[in-house]
Parts: structure tokens; sequence; C-alpha cells
């Protein structure tokens, strides 16, 4: 049997101990394994290599994907899904592995309706797939945010200031929920759920006059909505706001692409290396359109349909939370 294996989409720290698991373990089976670069992109341009067990070594602690990532607008296409569907004849794949979001699922799906065998496993920092607890490279982006967050606190306590931080997760507040509870900062704002910002600058002055001396607020980058149209990022508008409201000094960090970077925690390198074998023993049973998820530290099996239908919501409790501790 042939499997392929690529990355796809927003890349994460985790998804090279993915593509590892799922290389060693095809191979313990006897299977041979390709790896197609650059995601959709490779696949039509036919990029595609032999992976051997040495391929894959000394990749496990590193952060981003060695067969590289792609966003690829023509893979959409009748025309592009017709050119896959040839170089995946010509290359002989019986099935592939795609890492990444719910973008490269829809695509997995596509690949699904023309006859071919995929699993989907969920790689992208922002947590934001149904049918799993957890994504690989959400546990690692979050760390990142936190020690971010933590020298900023340094220096935050030498002024009386409030400190706008941004981070990412496009259209959802997981990384910020997340950061903001273990982190702690006066305020999170995700776009799942309104937040009222003339009670944040209330807040913020009342703290400030009864001695705390500076304030963090975390953002995600969603919050007003698709970060991809925002002619300008969250923060800076949260900035100005609480600035004209509140009088009080402003300083925004964008935090960006620092989160997708660096060697994978522990939880990320188990989930993906779990994960990445799952995926391999589910194609070795026949199975197809599936993703691997991890819930209640169980991992399973579910449908792509449900996985990309699942709209997972940050828990509003943690945002309570967040508020009282602060
Ligand atoms: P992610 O997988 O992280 O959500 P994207 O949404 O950018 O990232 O998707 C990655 C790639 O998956 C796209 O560039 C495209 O090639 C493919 N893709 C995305 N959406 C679809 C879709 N609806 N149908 C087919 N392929 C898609």
């Amino acid at each position: 049997m042939k499997i392929g294996v690529l990355t796809s989409g927003g890349d994460s720290p985790g998804m090279n101990a993915a593509i590892r698991a799922v290389v060693r373990t095809a191979l313990y089976h006897g299977c041979e394994v390709f790896g197609i670069k650059r995601g959709y992109s490779g696949l039509l341009s036919g990029e595609i290599i032999p992976l051997d067990s040495r391929a894959v070594g000394d990749i496990l602690q590193r952060g981003g994907t060695i067969l590289q990532s792609a966003r690829c607008p023509a893979f959409k296409t009748a025309e592009g899904q017709a050119l896959a569907k040839e170089q995946l004849l010509k290359m002989g794949l019986n099935a592939l592995v795609i890492i990444g979001g719910d973008g490269s699922f829809r695509g997995a799906q596509d690949l699904n309706k023309m006859g071919f065998q995929t699993v989907g496993l969920p790689g992208t920092i922002d947590n934001d797939i149904g049918c799993t607890d957890y994504t690989i490279g959400f546990d690692t982006a979050v760390n990142t945010v936190l020690d971010a967050v933590n020298k900023i606190r340094d220096t935050a306590s030498s002024h009386n200031r409030v400190y706008i931080v941004e981070v990412m997760g496009k259209l959802s507040g997981f990384i910020a929920a997340a950061a903001g509870l273990t982190g702690g900062a006066e305020s999170v704002l995700v776009p799942e759920i309104p937040a009222d910002l003339n009670a944040l600058c209330a807040k913020i002055s009342r703290s400030l006059h009864e001695g705390k001396t500076h304030s963090i607020v975390l953002v995600a980058e969603g919050f007003y909505g698709d970060p991809v149209d925002a002619d300008q990022s969250s923060a800076f508008k949260v900035g100005r706001f609480v600035a004209q409201h509140t009088g009080c000094e402003t300083r925004i960090t964008v935090l960006g692409h620092i989160q997708r970077g660096g060697t994978p925690t522990f939880f990320d390198r188990k989930i993906a290396t779990l994960m990445g074998a799952k995926a391999v023993e589910l194609i070795l049973a026949g199975e197809t359109e599936k993703m691997v998820g991890i819930v209640n530290d169980k991992i399973e099996a579910f449908d792509m349909d449900a996985a990309i239908g699942e709209r997972k919501q940050v828990d509003p409790q943690w945002l309570d939370l967040i508020r009282i501790l602060s």
C-alpha cells in the first residue's frame, strides 16, 4: 500500500512529530510512504518525495513542517481538482493523511469524493476544530503567549500603563482565553462572546486608582471580525478606545508569528504522535473521510463532516473566572 502525507494551511508546532509518527507507523506495517510538499500546491505540481525512516529522523523536536505548507486557491476549482486526481493516479497513492485545519479537511472531502481514501489530523494553533479538545500546536502557541505575557508583566510593573496584547486564533478565541486564564489578564476579548468595553474601561480606571500598577488585556486577533479583512489590528482599535475612555497610557503588542514557531511542548508531541499512529491504523482498516481527535484524553476517529460542522466555543465561564481572579 502507498500512503501519502501532506501538511496544509497554517503550519503549527507538532506537525513534524505527526509526520514522523505517520511515516514510521506506516513503514512498520509494510507500507510505502510519500511526502507531498507544500500542501495541495505540491499535489497539483507533482512535488512528491519518498519518505523512509531516516527522512523523518531528528524532526520530532522541530517547529514548522519539513514538508512545508501552503494555501492553494487553485485546488478549490474544478480544473484544480481534476489535476489533483490525475497526479494522485500518476503517483499511484492509495490513501492520504492530511494534516491541517478545516479548510484542508474540505479539500480532503473533495479528494474522497473522487475515490481517494483520506484521514485528517487537526494541525492548527487556533484550536478551532470540532470533535477534538485540542489541536496539534495549540498548547505550544499558548505557552509562547504565556512566556511573552510574563515578559510584558515584568516591564509593565515598572509603569502605570495598560498593556494590550494581541494573540492569534483567527475567528476563535481559544488562545486568548487559555493564556488569559493561566497567565493572568485584566480581561480577555474574544470574537465569540460580546464584550462591554465601557465596563472594561471603568474596571481599568478603578484598578489603577486602587493602586494596581498595570493592567494587561488580551485581545484575540479576530475580535473585530475576520483578521484577514481588517485594515488595522484588533489590539490597536481596543487600545485607542481604552486610551480615550480611561485617559491611561496604553501600549500595544501584537505577538504575531512567534506564536507559530518553537519546539513543540510535551503535550503537542504526545497528541501528534498518537494521532499520527492512529491515522495509519484507520487507513489500514479501510476507513476514510475520518479525522483523528482527542476527547477526554482518548484518541478517537470522527467523521470529517462532524469535525468541520461543529462550532467549538470558548467556555464563557473561563472569561468570568478571568475577571473574578484579576
Ligand atoms: P486551514 O486548513 O488551516 O483551515 P485554509 O483554510 O487556508 O487552511 O485551507 C488550506 C487549503 O485547503 C486551501 O489553500 C485550499 O487548497 C484547501 N481548501 C480550503 N477550503 C477548501 C474547500 N472548501 N474545498 C476544497 N479545498 C479547500
